[in-house]
C-alpha cells in the first residue's frame, strides 16, 4: 500500500511553481550586489502597505524586529504596560520585554481564539500604554472595540498580523487599523521569504520615518547616527523572493480557505470544534486548528498514517519560565489555558491537492470510530 506523506507544510510545492522567476530575480540582485537598502526593498515596502491599504512600509529583518521598532517607535519603554495576549507565539512577548516594557495579559474568546476585548477594561492601570492585539491563526480580532478602547484611554494600538496577511475586519484588510502593524514574512507564513524577514505598515509618516531610521543603526545619512538604533533591516534577496509571491497571495489564501471549508464540512462532529469565523471577519487559515478531547491519541493515530500535525501552542507564554518575573499562575487565563490543552493544527497550504485533503479526512474519521471503540 502507498501511502503519501501529507505534512503540515510543504514549502517546495510553491517554490517549485515560482522557480524560474525567483531564479531570475536572485540573479538581478547578485548581478547588481546592492545587498540590502536597494530599489527591491523600497518596492516591497510600497507594493505590500499599499494591499494592506497604508501609505507605508518599513522593511525589516524578522517580524520580531518589526514588533520591536514599532513598540520604539510609540516610545514605549521602562515601565510601561502593553496588553496583549498569552496564546500567541513567543515573539509578541519578546518585543515588549525587549523594550523594557512590561507584558499584560488578557483572555481569549473560547470559539476564535483571539483577544477578548470585553476584559481590556480589567487589566488597565495608569501605566498602561499601548494595546497589541494579534490576528492569530488567520482570524482577526475585533478591532472596532480595541480602538475605541485605545482612543477613550489615549493608548497606542500595535497589530501583530503575522499570521493574517490578508484577512479582513468588515472588508478591510488588517494592517490598517492601530498606530502601526507588524508583519513576520517567515518562510512558512501565508507570504514567506526564503529565510528571515518582516514588515511594519502605518499611516503615520512621523512613525514611519523613524522606522526606518531605528532599523538602520538610527541613521537617515550614512555614519550620523541620531539615536541608538538597530540592525533590523529587510535584505534585497529576501525582497526579491517577496515581490514576486505577493502578486500570488490573494490566491494562495483562498486556496487555503476552499481546503478550510472541505475541512470543516467533514471534521465538524468528528472533532470537539472546528474554527468559527466570526460575521466581520475573514479567515486567512496560516493554520487550520481544531479542538479534541484525546489530543495525544489523535496525534498519533495521524501520524501512524504519515500526516503531520502540531500544537500552536502548547504551553500559553504567561506560564513559559521566561516570563516567571511578571508574576502569572495558573488558572488565572482560564480559557487560554483550557484551550492550550486541547488544540491541534492540520495541514495547510494553497497547495494541497484534494487526494492530501481526503487523506487527512479519512485520518481523522479513524481516530473518530476509535474513540467510540472502547464503549461498544
Ligand atoms: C511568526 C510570528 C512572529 C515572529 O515573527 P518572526 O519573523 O519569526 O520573527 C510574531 N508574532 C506572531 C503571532 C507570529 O506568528
Amino acid at each position: 500500500m502507498s501511502s503519501e506523506q501529507v505534512p503540515l507544510v510543504d514549502l517546495r510545492a510553491q517554490y517549485l511553481a515560482l522557480k524560474p522567476e525567483i531564479m531570475l530575480a536572485f540573479e538581478e540582485v547578485l548581478e547588481s550586489m546592492q545587498l540590502f537598502l536597494g530599489p527591491r526593498q523600497r518596492a516591497f515596502e510600497q507594493e505590500f502597505a499599499a494591499y494592506c491599504g497604508c501609505n507605508y512600509g518599513v522593511g525589516t529583518s524578522s517580524g520580531t524586529t518589526a514588533l520591536e521598532l514599532a513598540l520604539r517607535a510609540c516610545d514605549i519603554g521602562p515601565g510601561d504596560e502593553v496588553i496583549t495576549v498569552s496564546n500567541t507565539f513567543i515573539a509578541t512577548v519578546e518585543a515588549i520585554a525587549a523594550v523594557g516594557a512590561i507584558p499584560v495579559f488578557v483572555d481569549i474568546d473560547p470559539e476564535t481564539y483571539v483577544m477578548d476585548w470585553r476584559q481590556l477594561e480589567l487589566v488597565l492601570t495608569a501605566r498602561t500604554r499601548a494595546i497589541l492585539p494579534v490576528h492569530l491563526y488567520g482570524h482577526t480580532v475585533e478591532m472596532k472595540p480595541v480602538l475605541e478602547f485605545a482612543h477613550t484611554h489615549g493608548l497606542r494600538v500595535i497589530e501583530d498580523a503575522s499570521q493574517a496577511h490578508g484577512a479582513t475586519y468588515e472588508g478591510q484588510r488588517v494592517g490598517s487599523f492601530g498606530d502601526i502593524a507588524c508583519f513576520s514574512l517567515y518562510f512558512s507564513k501565508n507570504l514567506g521569504a526564503f529565510g528571515e524577514a518582516g514588515i511594519c505598515t502605518t499611516n503615520d509618516l512621523a512613525l514611519a520615518e523613524k522606522m526606518w531610521m531605528v532599523r538602520d543603526h538610527g541613521s537617515r545619512v550614512r555614519y550620523l547616527h541620531e539615536v541608538m538604533g538597530n540592525n533590523a533591516r529587510m535584505d534585497e534577496l529576501q525582497a526579491a523572493v517577496l515581490l514576486v509571491k505577493l502578486p500570488h497571495l490573494t490566491n494562495w489564501n483562498a486556496a487555503r480557505q476552499a481546503h478550510a471549508q472541505t475541512y470543516n464540512e467533514h471534521l465538524r462532529g468528528l472533532v470537539e470544534a472546528v474554527p468559527v469565523v466570526r460575521s466581520w471577519s475573514t479567515h486567512v487559515y496560516c493554520y487550520y486548528v481544531v479542538q479534541v478531547d484525546d489530543r495525544e491519541r489523535f496525534r498519533a493515530v495521524l501520524a501512524d498514517e504519515g500526516i503531520g500535525t502540531n500544537i500552536h501552542y502548547p504551553t500559553p507564554i504567561h506560564l513559559q519560565p521566561a516570563c516567571a518575573q511578571y508574576g502569572y499562575k495558573r488558572g488565572m487565563l482560564p480559557v487560554t489555558e483550557a484551550v492550550a490543552s486541547r488544540i491541534v493544527s492540520l495541514p495547510m497550504y494553497p497547495e494541497l491537492t484534494s487526494h492530501q485533503l481526503q487523506r487527512v479526512i479519512q485520518a481523522v474519521q479513524k481516530y473518530a470510530t476509535g474513540t467510540l471503540a472502547p464503549n461498544h
